[in-house]
């Protein structure tokens, strides 16, 4: 069924802050089974290189990020550093429903859409799927579980309010008491992505953790993003 083993060296394990999806310019929708938890929710497990290859000769990277005309169009893997992840590795194998049946209450809970186009969960984990889970070598069900499997295991948002950072419409906490948080409740760094809500503030938008290349633990991030949380304090908004 799947074609030869995709190439990389880990994944980004990526949760989102629903306030902050919510809260800005473009605002959101929830999604056909209610209001999510004010808690972080999946965004995705993607396979990415430790290094951008710079090349145009590099197979791997080339023959995924071609794999179709959509990818090819938004070369979201390839800028100036070279192709820093694989995507679209198999565009015929798409997430069908009957594979992930056991796991579709669950992921309804911890990966929600909050997308306006559709308020059906189930699109944005076929997205997600066909984008970065055809390059990761796993199984769909695999693929979904593990991911479930790693947001039970850390859970942000306790490990977060256990530090005193709590959802507030006022409060503010430092960067670093936030990347503090995390290392202190995980052992691992993680990165950070900010936002900005309607006001322009900074806040946590996305926490990027590092996994192996299985999908089951966490490991010290072989790369790690520049971050765009400044070195302000930054806002945990109320979701
Ligand atoms: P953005 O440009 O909003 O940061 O990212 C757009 C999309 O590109 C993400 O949703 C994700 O699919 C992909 N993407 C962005 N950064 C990374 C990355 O570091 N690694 C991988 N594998 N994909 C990424
Ligand atoms: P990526 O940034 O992973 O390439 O793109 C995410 C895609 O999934 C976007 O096209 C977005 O419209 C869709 N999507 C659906 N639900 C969500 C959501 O809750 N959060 C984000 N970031 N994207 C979502």
């Amino acid at each position: 069924v799947s074609s030869a083993a995709e190439r990389f060296d880990f994944f980004y394990f990526v949760q989102q802050w629903p306030g902050s999806f919510c809260d800005t310019s473009r605002g959101c929708c929830f999604p056909d089974t209610g209001k999510p938890a004010a808690d972080f929710g999946i965004h995705g497990l993607w396979p990415n290189y430790a290094k951008c290859h710079g090349g145009d000769d590099d197979g791997q990277a080339r023959r995924a990020v071609l794999g179709d005309d959509a990818a090819a169009a938004s070369l979201s893997g390839v800028g100036r550093r070279g192709k820093c992840w694989p995507q679209y590795c198999d565009d015929e194998n798409a997430l069908s429903p009957w594979a992930i049946r056991d796991l579709v209450a669950s992921l309804s809970r911890s990966w929600p859409t909050l997308s306006c186009k559709s308020g059906d969960s189930f699109e944005f984990w076929s997205y997600e799927w066909k984008k970065h889970g055809t390059c990761s070598n796993l199984e769909p069900h695999d693929y979904f579980a593990r991911a479930l499997a790693l947001k039970a295991a850390h859970n942000l948002t306790e490990i977060l309010a256990a530090a005193g950072i709590v959802p507030s419409e006022s409060e503010s906490y430092s960067i670093s008491s936030v990347s503090d948080a995390i290392r202190k409740g995980t052992a691992f760094t993680a990165n950070l992505e900010c936002n900005r809500d309607t006001d322009g503030q900074t806040q946590l938008y996305q926490v990027y953790q590092c996994v192996d290349k299985e999908g089951k633990q966490l490991i010290d991030c072989p790369l790690h993003m520049r971050s765009k949380c400044g070195d302000d304090q930054i806002k945990l908004p109320l979701f």
